[in-house]
């Protein structure tokens, strides 16, 4: 531990906070979105601006601190936090502006997408984020970003044109298609390996009303809803986006009362072409197999962005697995069936995202996202308030996890991930691994930055 005498010089320092297990603030800042994880970091930097990054960045340096950064805190395995060493939390710096003539806004660090979708709607303008919108922007961005405008606009970092970011050396630079395009290559989809990023910088669309929600059929239709899903969504326009899920209806409004508590499979839509079309492109869905829920319609795109947030607030157990996938096979599909039919609490659910349309545009080499050749991110979530459910939870997740990897790709996004050890991490960034490497033995060979999904220097 740093002498006090040291601790107090930096807090002295500092515009932000700096916590300790005794300060007030300290238990909650300490929390992070999955209450599964329960971790104690000696010193909890909340910046209050980009001079505190710094200053946190050489802090822990400095001092031989192992060092996490905390975005939004929603990572799955609990990388914004750590044991015992140093918190650079981001999340007072929210900063946002929208140039809506160059339809472009810039970000600060510690936005969540409900920031930034708050603000971008105003000018009736987003870029594409996730599918709930209190997760951060900063991690959900610096791994790929999957969410409703992947087959319009692409993932997140397709829309990403420039970041601020403290390297391990406390020096501020900028990567861009122009500046430092090496390390701009590596933070679109190496996560936060290479640095503090301050600000992200995203080209919007024209997107305000969009034509969604979810559309729900009963479970003993699930094999043809499923066969007749990974038929149109390979071929649907790129104006149309939709995932497919296993789930449970919650038991209150806006579910009717006799469907509270069935298991059933879905699709959540969200149609970005033009209003006046969107009934006559959703006539054929409708009509394939008449949905048990129709919640589909016009709806302003944060409140699709919002919609499932109350369903899961922060502080559940969650448990997680994850692929990517190229081919839905009848046996996968049987299997999914299988497993999903054995959902083990309210909250828990698999999505299948699809990663094809505009994604599929940029080449698996032009960033460091290799997977652009998959058509889906699979995930498997066990989820519960309760932690005496974790073994239900986790049991069910690695049981229909393991049936399925056989007919996956391989690897699987990284945000979608626990620690799941070095081998994976290589398996999701297949031949853009030892660029990474190059790039990391550049610019953190000391691996400062590896509370995430670690990149090893090598020298
Ligand atoms: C309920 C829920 C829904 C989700 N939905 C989606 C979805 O629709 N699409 C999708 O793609 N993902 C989704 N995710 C996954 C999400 O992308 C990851 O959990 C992501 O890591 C969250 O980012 P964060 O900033 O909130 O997390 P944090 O826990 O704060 O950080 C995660 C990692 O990113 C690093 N990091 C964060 N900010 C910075 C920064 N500014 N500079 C450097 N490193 C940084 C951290 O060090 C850490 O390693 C979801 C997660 C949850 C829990």
């Amino acid at each position: 531990m740093p002498a006090q005498a040291t601790l107090e010089a930096f807090k002295a320092h500092l515009r932000g906070e700096l916590l300790q297990a005794n300060d007030a603030g300290y238990e909650t800042a300490r929390q992070v979105y999955n209450g599964m994880i329960d971790r104690h970091p000696r010193l909890i930097v909340r910046c209050g601006n980009v001079a505190d990054i710094i200053a946190a960045v050489h802090f822990g340096r400095d001092n031989d601190l192992l060092v996490s950064v905390r975005g939004g805190g929603h990572n799955a395995g609990g990388l914004g936090v750590c044991d015992d060493g140093l918190v650079i939390d981001l999340s007072r710096m929210k900063g946002i502006r929208v140039d809506p003539v160059a339809r472009t806004v810039r970000v600060e660090g510690g936005c969540t997408w409900g920031d930034v979708d708050h603000t971008t709607h105003a000018f009736g303008l987003a870029t594409p984020s996730g599918i709930i919108s209190t997760t951060g922007v900063g991690g959900l961005t610096l791994g790929g970003g999957l969410g409703h405008l992947t087959r319009t606009c692409g993932l997140s970092i397709d829309n990403l044109l420039a970041v601020d970011m403290i390297l391990a050396d406390g020096r501020l630079v900028t990567a861009s298609a122009e500046e430092n395009t090496d390390l701009f290559w590596g933070v679109r989809g190496g996560g936060g390996n290479f640095g503090v990023v301050t600000s992200f910088l995203f080209r919007l669309h024209p997107i305000s009303t969009i034509y969604g929600g979810p559309m729900l059929w009963p479970l003993n239709q699930a094999t043809e809803v499923m066969q007749w899903y990974r038929e149109f969504i390979t071929q649907a326009p790129e104006d149309m986006n939709g995932f497919f899920a296993f789930l449970t209806v919650p038991p209150g409004p806006p579910f009717p009362e006799h469907l509270h508590n069935q298991t059933m499979c879905g699709i959540v839509w969200c149609y970005t072409g033009r209003q006046e079309q969107a009934e006559a492109t959703f006539k054929p869905i409708r009509s394939f197999r008449p949905p048990a829920l129709d919640l589909v319609g016009p709806l302003p795109y944060p409140a699709l962005q919002s919609m499932f947030d109350p369903l899961y607030p922060p502080g559940l157990q969650w448990y997680w697995r994850a692929d990517f996938v190229n081919e839905l096979s009848d046996a996968a599909i049987a299997l999914h069936v299988k497993h999903s039919s054995d959902i083990p609490t309210l909250h828990s659910t698999m999505h299948l995202y699809p990663i094809n349309g505009a994604t599929h545009r940029v080449g698996k080499h032009d960033t460091a996202w290799s997977y652009r050749d998959a058509t889906w991110a699979q995930v498997i979530v066990g989820v519960d308030p309760n932690p005496a459910n974790n073994d239900k939870i986790i049991g069910w997740t690695k049981a229909y996890w393991e049936a399925l990897h056989p007919y996956s790709a391989g690897g699987a996004y990284v945000n979608f991930m626990m620690d799941e050890g070095a081998e994976r991490v290589k398996a999701t960034y297949r031949d853009n691994y030892e660029r990474l490497v190059t790039l990391k033995n550049l610019y953190d060979p000391t691996n400062l930055f590896r509370v995430n999904q670690n990149i090893k220097p090598t020298v």
